[in-house]
C-alpha cells in the first residue's frame, strides 16, 4: 500500500469553523485548446459556431441565475448579473469575431482576447477589482466549454455530505450551497473579497480560499480537514490529527451551544455596566443572522454592495427599498447606514467624468471625498436613507471624514436634501442622528471638534490602524506590522472615546478590532459604548463583556497605558486572556 503523507496547506481563512469530510472535486477536466488557421470560406461558419456558443452560455447563465434567486435571494442573484454583463461586453461580442475574421478558429480567438483583458485586470491595484479577473475567466471557460461541447461537473451531482474543492467557485456553483450536503469549501484562488468568501460568510460554512493548487493535491473521496479559523487545509490527516480536530470541533460546537444561551441576555459587565453589541452587514440577507445572534441593532451597514456588479448607479428608489427592508426587519432596533465608501477606481466603469484609476486608491478620491465631489450621487443615496427613516429607526454615518470641515460640508448637502424632500412633501425623520466614522488619524486627533457637531462617533479601526501605522491592511507582506495594541493606536482610541464622552456623545467601534475577543476588556476599560461586529462574532464578545467588571477593565487600561514597550502590553493582555480561558 502506498504511504500517504500528511500535507498541510496554508490559505486565506474565508469563513470560520472546522469541518472534516470527503472531497467532492469540482475541478473540470482540462479543456484542450487547439489553434487552427481557417480559410476565408470557413469564417462565416466559425462566427456562427461562436454565436451559438454565446446563446447557449447565456441560456445556461440565466437558468443558473433563476436558481440563485430562488435559493439564495436577490442579493446573491446580483452577483451573477456581472457574468451576464461580461457576456454582453463588446470584447466578447465584437473583438472575438474580429479576430475570427482574421483567420483563426473561435476557441483560439476567444482565448487571445481573454488573455489580453485578464492581463489588464492583473495590473489594477485595487484587490476587489483585480479579483474580478476570475469572473472573466469563468465566463470564458463557459463559452469554451460550449464551443467544445463539454459539460462541467455540477454541485447538483452531489449525493452525500462533502467538502467541495474547486479552482474557483462561481456564483453559479453557489446555488446549491444552502443544501445541507455541502459542509465546507476550499479553492485554489480567491482573496478575502472574492465572491467565494462573501458567500461562505453569509452561509456560515467553513471555507479556505487562495490555496494556489489544492485541486491538484487532493483526490475525489479523500478525507480532508478544513480549518476555516486558521486558513488551513489538511490532506491525508494522521489518526492523531483527526482525533485532535474532532475534539476541537466538539469543543467549538459546545462553545457555540453555550454561547447561544447568551443570545437574549444583556451585554453588561459583572458590575452592571451596560454596552451595546450591534452587527456589521453588507446586504439585506444577513439580517436573519444578525437577529439570530442577538444583535441590538446594526452598527454598520456597508452600502457599497448596492453599487457592485452594476452598469449604472443605483436609483433613489433602489436605495429606499433596500434600506426600508433592512430597517423594518431590525425594528425595534436601529440601523446605522454608512454612506458609500467607494474608491474612485471602483466607479471608473460607470464613466463618471473625472474618475480615473488611481495609483493609490486608499488615499484617493474615496468615500465622503467622492460624495462631496459628486453631490448628486450623494444626494440620491441620502434621499433614499431619509425617506426610509420616516418609517423605521435609521441613523446616518459618514466614512473617511478627515476633519470638521468635511463634516460640515457633508451636513450642508444633507440639509439641502432634507429641504428638497420637505418641499416635495416627502416624509423623513426630522431628528435623524448623524454620526462620523473615525478612521483617519487627523479625525481622531480632532475628535473633540467633530464630536461637538456629530450625534455619535464610530471608530473604523481597519483604516485607522492602516493609516496610523502606514501598513496596508490587505498586504500580507506587512501583516505582522498591523498591530491594534500599538501604543499609538491605544492613545488615539483613548483620545477619541474621551472626546466623544466630553461632548456627551456615545462612541462605538465597527472595525475588526471590536470583533477580536483579545481586545474586548481593553475597549471596555477605555469606555467604548458600542461594539459592532459581524453577526457570528456577537456571542463571543458578549461572553467576555459579561465575564469582567468595568473596574477590572479600567484597571487593565491604566496598567497598559503606563507601558512603554509594546511587548509588555501584549504580554499583559495575553496573560489575562489565558486566565479568562481557564475560568
Ligand atoms: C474600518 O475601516 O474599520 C471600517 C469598518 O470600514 P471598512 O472596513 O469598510 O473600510
Ligand atoms: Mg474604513
Amino acid at each position: 500500500m502506498a504511504l500517504k503523507i500528511t500535507n498541510v496547506l496554508q490559505g486565506i481563512a474565508a469563513s470560520p469553523g472546522i469541518v472534516i469530510g470527503k472531497v467532492f472535486l469540482l475541478e473540470d477536466e482540462e479543456l484542450t485548446l487547439v489553434q487552427k488557421e481557417i480559410g476565408k470560406d470557413e469564417v462565416k461558419r466559425e462566427i456562427q459556431r461562436f454565436r451559438d456558443a454565446l446563446v447557449k452560455t447565456r441560456a445556461e447563465m440565466v437558468s443558473i441565475q433563476e436558481k440563485i434567486l430562488k435559493t439564495l435571494g436577490k442579493e446573491y442573484a446580483r452577483l451573477s448579473d456581472a457574468y451576464l454583463l461580461i457576456l454582453e461586453d463588446p470584447l466578447i461580442t465584437r473583438d472575438v469575431i474580429k479576430r475570427i475574421n482574421e483567420g483563426v478558429n473561435a476557441e483560439y480567438a476567444l482565448f487571445k482576447i481573454l488573455e489580453r483583458v485578464i492581463h489588464s485586470f492583473e495590473m489594477i491595484d485595487d484587490e476587489y477589482f483585480r479579483e474580478r479577473k476570475h469572473d472573466i475567466q469563468d465566463v470564458g471557460k463557459k463559452i469554451l466549454r460550449h464551443l467544445l461541447g463539454k459539460e462541467r461537473r455540477q454541485l447538483s451531482d452531489l449525493t452525500s455530505e462533502s467538502i467541495v474543492v474547486g479552482h474557483n467557485l462561481t456564483p453559479s456553483d453557489t446555488i446549491s450551497m444552502k443544501e445541507s450536503l455541502i459542509k465546507g469549501f476550499v479553492t485554489d484562488i480567491g482573496g478575502r473579497t472574492s465572491h467565494t468568501a462573501i458567500v461562505a460568510q453569509g452561509l456560515e460554512i467553513p471555507a479556505v480560499v487562495g490555496l494556489k493548487n489544492v485541486t491538484g493535491q487532493v483526490n475525489e473521496g479523500e478525507v480532508i480537514i478544513v480549518d476555516g479559523n486558521q486558513g488551513l487545509v489538511i490532506i491525508n490527516p494522521t489518526a492523531e490529527l483527526l482525533e485532535n480536530y474532532r475534539r476541537e470541533q466538539e469543543i467549538q460546537l459546545a462553545q457555540i451551544r453555550e454561547l447561544e444561551k447568551l443570545r437574549d441576555l444583556p451585554a453588561q459587565t459583572t458590575d452592571s455596566h451596560r454596552v451595546t453589541i450591534a452587527a456589521n452587514i453588507d446586504n439585506v440577507d444577513e439580517v436573519k443572522s444578525v437577529l439570530s445572534h442577538g444583535a441590538e441593532g446594526i452598527g454598520l451597514y456597508r452600502t457599497e454592495f448596492l453599487y457592485f456588479n452594476k452598469s449604472a448607479l443605483p436609483s433613489e428608489e433602489e436605495h429606499y427599498q433596500n434600506y426600508l427592508k433592512v430597517a423594518q426587519k431590525m425594528l425595534p432596533y436601529s440601523v446605522i447606514i454608512r454612506t458609500i465608501d467607494l474608491g474612485g477606481d471602483k466607479l471608473s466603469h460607470l464613466g463618471l467624468e473625472g474618475i480615473t484609476v488611481e495609483n493609490n486608491p486608499f488615499m484617493g478620491l474615496r468615500a465622503i471625498r467622492l460624495c462631496l465631489k459628486y453631490p448628486s450621487i450623494f444626494k440620491t443615496q441620502l434621499r433614499g436613507i431619509l425617506r426610509a427613516s420616516a418609517e423605521c429607526k435609521i441613523k446616518i454615518m459618514y466614512p473617511m471624514i478627515s476633519g470638521i470641515n468635511e463634516l460640515r460640508d457633508a451636513n450642508k448637502i444633507l440639509e439641502e436634501t432634507k429641504a428638497e424632500l420637505r418641499k416635495e412633501g416627502k416624509r423623513f425623520d426630522e431628528n435623524i442622528e448623524v454620526g462620523v466614522m473615525i478612521e483617519v488619524p487627523s479625525a481622531a486627533l480632532t475628535a473633540d471638534l467633530i464630536a461637538k457637531e456629530a450625534d455619535f462617533l464610530s471608530v473604523g479601526t481597519n483604516d485607522l490602524i492602516q493609516y496610523t501605522l502606514a501598513v496596508d491592511r490587505v498586504n500580507e507582506n506587512v501583516a505582522n506590522l498591523y498591530e491594534p495594541l500599538h501604543l499609538s493606536i491605544l492613545r488615539l482610541l483613548k483620545t477619541v472615546i474621551d472626546a466623544g464622552h466630553n461632548a456627551g456623545k456615545w462612541v462605538g467601534m465597527c472595525g475588526e478590532m471590536a470583533a477580536d475577543a483579545t481586545f474586548t476588556t481593553v475597549l471596555l476599560g477605555l469606555g467604548l459604548n458600542e461594539f459592532s461586529v459581524s453577526p457570528v462574532q456577537i456571542p463571543k464578545i458578549k461572553r467576555i463583556v459579561r465575564s469582567v467588571s468595568i473596574m477590572e477593565a479600567r484597571a487593565l487600561v491604566a496598567e497598559i497605558m503606563e507601558c512603554t514597550e509594546q511587548e509588555e502590553i501584549i504580554k499583559i493582555i495575553k496573560k489575562r486572556e489565558f486566565k479568562g480561558m481557564s475560568n
